[in-house]
């Protein structure tokens, strides 16, 4: 008998109908005789709808009162699903974050899983329940609900799964798997049967949006290997797990993030120190920085350019315009209108040319490059915003054509 944890996202619970479905995926997983916990998001776009109904009354609201209210989500998916499921004539019951054991730290809306104490979820398993679990919620030290951050029901997820040493999660969604490229945007792609933690951390932060980062960190903490799988077809979908070296692919994938935005602080003094002001300037105030480049001094000026999120373009611009003066630097400008495009495989590391292959992908499609970052398993080129699709393309074309 093996433990299962499946954990079920928003789209594959959104009505009665899809509630059956998982009801028969998972009623299916306990008939052969597995113990089974499921973990669940809030139906559809009900997290959306409560943040809306939040912003009518107050817009201000505390983020105390934010969790009270979007943990209120997953409690009814939980419900509804174990409605469904003991319908069917199967023992069930469903648990909040805190009767599963969840104790988070106290930063409503982001909190942090600190410890999962899983008794009352073995208890359940012991009496031949199926066990439905609320995701994305714990509670603090002040006895108080705690949400996860967006998407953070994977995470639920991963924390059970290594809390009680389960041997699958599987993370059920409404694509089929891991894809070398966004199938929607690049109809050649294919789907992974495998792919590495690292890469897939890449390719989470690089917006492919399949599963949560956390819960990706975690499951490598922890070496829980999962499966992403779509609820509705009844294909394999993809294992994360530690790559072998017979399995390193030179590259698993090609990712697009449009959130990102590019700024220059231009005729910056050409002496020392001068990086280490800016940024140290935008590290106290937790500002993200990503890519990097400095030009060559040239007439004792040089130009230092970076990227941060859209979200935190305005907070940088803000913090380096009267900055600016203080270093004897020129202007700040910034560009919105920018993507970064990368390429992801654990292959690389052994293999030279990758990059080139990549930018000659990038010159025959007649697509300029802005900036380059590099790391072990990753190319990132920064590009302008209206060609990232076919940057997209052009690159899965040289890198997967049959
Ligand atoms: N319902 C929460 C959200 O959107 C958590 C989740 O779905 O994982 O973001
Ligand atoms: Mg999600």
């Amino acid at each position: 008998m093996s433990l299962i944890v499946q954990k079920f996202g928003g789209s594959s619970v959104a009505n009665a109908e899809l509630l059956r479905n998982v009801g028969e995926i998972v009623t299916g997983t306990y008939e052969q005789g597995n113990d089974v916990v499921v973990v669940v998001s809030a139906q559809g776009d009900t997290t959306d709808d409560l943040i809306a109904k939040a912003k009518e009354v107050n817009p201000n609201a505390s983020k105390r009162e934010m969790d009270m209210l979007l943990s209120a989500g997953e409690q009814i998916s939980a419900s509804l699903l174990a409605m469904t499921i003991e319908k069917m004539g199967y023992p069930v019951i469903s648990l909040l974050g805190w009767q599963a054991g969840f104790s988070t730290s106290s930063t409503y809306g982001s909190a942090r899983i600190k410890s999962v104490n899983p008794d009352r979820i073995r208890n359940e398993l012991d009496k031949r329940n199926i066990v439905v679990v609320t995701g994305f919620q714990g509670t603090n030290k002040f006895d108080d609900m705690t949400t996860l951050g967006r998407g953070g029901s994977d995470t639920s997820a991963v924390a059970i799964a290594a809390a009680m040493h389960a041997d699958l999660c599987q993370i059920y969604t409404d694509v089929e798997g891991v894809f070398t490229a966004d199938p929607r945007k690049v109809p050649s792609a294919k789907k992974l049967d495998v792919i590495s933690y690292d890469e897939m951390l890449e390719l989470a932060t690089l917006g492919a949006q399949v599963l949560n980062n956390r819960s990706v960190e975690m499951a490598k903490k922890y070496g829980i290997e999962l499966e992403v799988l779509s609820s509705l077809t009844k294909k394999r979908g993809t294992i994360v797990k530690e790559e072998t070296q017979m399995e390193k692919m030179l590259i698993s994938g090609v990712a697009k993030d449009n959130d990102v935005a590019r700024i220059s602080v231009i005729g910056v003094p050409d002496k020392p120190g001068l990086a280490f002001k800016v940024f140290s300037k935008l590290a106290a105030k937790k500002i993200n920085v990503d890519i990097i480049l400095q030009s060559i001094g040239r007439n004792n000026t040089k130009d230092i350019s970076f990227t941060v999120s859209e979200g935190m373009l305005e907070d940088t611009i803000a913090i380096l315009d009267p900055y600016v003066e203080v270093i004897g630097a020129e202007k700040v400008v910034y560009d919105k209108d920018v993507s970064k495009v990368s390429i992801v495989g654990a292959g690389m590391e052994t293999h030279p040319g990758v990059a080139a292959e990549m930018f000659e992908a990038l010159f025959e499609a007649g697509i300029n490059i802005h900036m380059i970052s590099t790391s072990e398993i990753k190319v990132s080129v920064l590009i302008s915003q209206e060609e990232a699709d076919n940057a997209v393309t052009a690159i899965h074309n040289k890198f997967f054509h049959e």
